[in-house]
């Protein structure tokens, strides 16, 4: 959520509404706008304020054409009539509403199903707002293991993952005051290195985060080869390391594409993993997952119980209420699709990505530095030879046609390269996809025409001015 300050202009004079808007008389009805930074003195008709609200929110983008977002946007009417009829639901009310906690708990056996838990009954989890809170939750449990393990004062925890992570775990070291030891990105690696994390570990280490799933580039970290490094790690020192496996997107691929790949409980190293149920998973935002692979992971004094909503059910949370729409609908999500539907949809998103990906290469301005081929996201960069224009460029200029394509830098130790990158989600179609790439054709003689890059100066120089 943005950090929103209050008005920077304050409402100035009235604004004149369509005379439509009022009620059946145009002249008796409303003939001023609200104003927008207080709250008005009256209400108005329903029909008024729904008009208002509803024509900002065309200025809005179209979530489709939104190439940066890993979070559905997409839904069949079946979903969104089941997720209107559970509006009024509280996750939290496990009393009042115990078929939904029991859908809930239905979706953590089959998650920990489908991430081979050893033993699935002995694994525990829960739904979150998104990954960002399951990983807070997962940090937090390590923190706490960490502690029990360690109780020497005044010790300070860390936390080694690479510089790559999504920007939850470097909140998750600000607000629980852990410190973040990253891995840098070196030459063509983009993403941790098993040896360099096992380096960084120490007996202050409260564990080691493995991405499944870069956000920067879509690649996969080699998780088995992470445990592998920290077994060796074990072996030398005595040092036991948990891995916590942040499957945001990759949690709901990998099961279904990349069966072979070992990256989950299947490695008795592991001891959570995490997903977003509104990322792969295929549900609108908010809702992810936790788990962890047994109670021992898990300490218990972290689970909280309350009685004053009736009964006496165990739940570990940031939140206190929240609604139940989203876990129905991934409930119904699992139900619709089965292993079947999921590989289905996944296969098809990752060879859209793949078949952008190659077109992209072809056109022989730029350099993949990803294919789409374990997350379905890729990320480019211009060639070498290319020296008229930036990926900053491209991506204003991809807007003119509805794309949103983003353009950002690496981070160390590859802080000189700038890419492009490309989520691709179910409901991008291979149709859409040949869309975008015609645009992006269409675009490469301007772009190389122009005398330098324009964009980054352009930033630069509105950068002057705070
Ligand atoms: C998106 C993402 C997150 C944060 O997930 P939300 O569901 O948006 O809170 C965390 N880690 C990775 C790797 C991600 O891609």
């Amino acid at each position: 959520m943005a950090l929103h300050k209050g008005p920077q202009k304050p409402d100035e004079r009235p604004m004149s509404v369509n005379p439509f808007f009022g009620e059946a008389d145009p002249v008796a009805g409303m003939t001023e706008a609200p104003p927008r930074h207080r709250l008005p003195d009256a209400p108005m008709p329903s029909t008024t304020a729904y008009q208002l609200v509803h024509d900002e929110l065309m200025l809005d983008g179209n979530s489709r054409l939104n190439l940066a977002t890993f979070v559905t946007t997409w839904m069949e009417p079946q979903a969104g009539v089941l997720m209107a009829e559970c509006r009024d639901k509280n996750m939290i009310d496990k009393d009042e509403y115990p078929r939904t906690a029991e859908l809930e708990r239905r979706c953590v056996a089959m998650l920990a199903d489908l991430w081979n838990a050893p033993d699935p009954s002995a694994a525990v989890g829960c739904s979150t707002t998104g990954s960002s809170e399951a990983c807070m939750l997962a940090g937090m449990a390590l923190k706490r293991r960490w502690s029990k393990r360690n109780p020497k004062p005044g010790a300070r925890p860390n936390l080694v993952m690479g510089i790559n992570v999504q920007v939850c775990w470097d909140k998750f070291c600000n607000f629980w005051e852990v410190e973040p030891r990253l891995v840098p990105m070196e030459g063509d690696r983009f993403h941790l290195d098993p040896q360099a994390a096992a380096e960084l570990c120490d007996e202050n280490t409260i564990g080691v985060v493995g991405i499944l799933g870069s956000t920067f580039d879509g690649s996969y970290e080699p998780v088995a080869d992470l445990c592998a490094a920290l077994d060796a790690l074990q072996e030398r020192t005595g040092l036991d390391i948990p891995v916590h496996v942040d499957g945001a997107s990759g949690g709901m691929i990998a099961p279904f594409l990349d069966e072979d790949l070992v990256w989950d409980f299947r490695l008795p190293r592991v001891a959570s993993i995490n997903t977003s149920g509104h990322k792969y998973g295929l549900v609108y935002p908010g809702v992810g997952w936790a788990l962890w692979r047994d109670k021992e992971a898990l300490p218990e004094e972290l689970v909280f119980r309350v009685n004053y909503l009736g009964g006496d059910m165990p739940t570990f949370a940031l939140n206190f209420s929240r609604p139940g729409a989203q876990v129905v609908a991934q409930y119904y999500t699992f139900l619709r699709l089965g292993r079947e539907g999921y590989r289905a949809v996944q296969q098809t998103t990752r060879d859209v990505a793949r078949s952008i990906a190659e077109r992209v290469e072809a056109l022989d301005d730029f350099r993949l530095l990803t294919r789409g081929d374990e997350l379905p996201v890729f990320a480019f960069t211009t060639a070498p030879g290319v020296e008229s224009y930036d990926v900053f460029d491209v991506s204003r200029r991809m807007r003119e046609s509805g794309w949103l394509v983003p353009a950002y830098t690496f981070p160390p130790n590859r802080e000189d390269l700038s890419v492009l990158r490309v989520v691709c989600r179910n409901g991008f179609s291979a149709d859409l996809a040949d869309l975008f790439v015609e645009d992006l054709t269409r675009l490469l003689p301007e772009l190389r025409r122009q005398p330098h890059p324009w964009t980054r100066d352009r930033t630069a120089a509105t950068g002057f001015h705070h």
